[in-house]
């Protein structure tokens, strides 16, 4: 934009943006930037769109000589500047990375390269819809009325750990059921995944 007869190169973060099938250029729409809050001042030369009533933060000028479409001249923005743009904070690093708890993601910040500076972490856990909704139990199976009819035919199994490592240091057991018997089998692992200590087992 032109301020003062300066050329001067603005990074804005638009939102929102919708999608229009077939159209060829970017429609901005006047009337959401001013329930945004922005104000308008025009003339035959430009338009332009003000924050706080005196920083100007967009600039639209006429297409050609005497049109009476203006546009917006820029491009879209590179990596560099949407630094610029976007302030990280906690809740975004928590998102944007998986929904990491509070603990790992203090680590990522003192072990890793490049995570964002200056983010203050919450004392409390904050509340996080997606955490929350991951944690929330599945709907139940529905009944079967069918039953295997020899013994291990059909197996149910599930891993779960234990609440403290046992003194032989297993943290995980795999609960396996029968489904023609009440036979029930447990095995105690030390870690997660030891698949070929289940199938000897059975
Ligand atoms: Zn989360």
């Amino acid at each position: 934009m032109v301020i003062k007869g300066k050329k001067i190169k603005k990074t804005l973060r638009i939102y929102p943006v919708y999608h229009l099938p077939c159209l060829t250029v970017r429609l901005l729409s006047l009337g959401t930037f001013l329930q945004q809050g922005l104000c308008i001042y025009g003339n035959t030369t430009r338009i332009s769109l003000l924050a706080n009533s005196k920083i100007e933060v967009l600039q639209c000028i006429p297409h050609k000589q005497g049109d009476t479409i203006y546009c917006l001249h820029g491009t879209s923005a590179c990596l560099q500047s949407i630094h610029s743009v976007f302030i990280e904070d906690y809740k975004t690093m928590h998102r944007r990375l998986g929904h990491l708890s509070k603990d790992i993601l203090s680590h990522s910040r003192d072990k890793t390269m490049g995570f964002p500076k200056g983010i203050s972490f919450p004392k409390a856990d904050p509340i996080c819809p997606g955490c929350a909704k991951g944690k929330m139990p599945s709907k139940s199976f529905p009944t079967s009325e069918s039953c295997a009819t020899k013994p291990f035919k059909k197996i149910h199994s599930d891993l779960k750990s234990f609440s403290v490592v046992s003194y032989h240091k297993h943290k995980y057991y795999s609960a396996l059921k029968n489904q023609s018997s009440v036979l029930n089998f447990l095995i105690v692992l030390a870690i997660p995944h030891e698949p070929e200590r289940v199938r000897t087992c059975n």
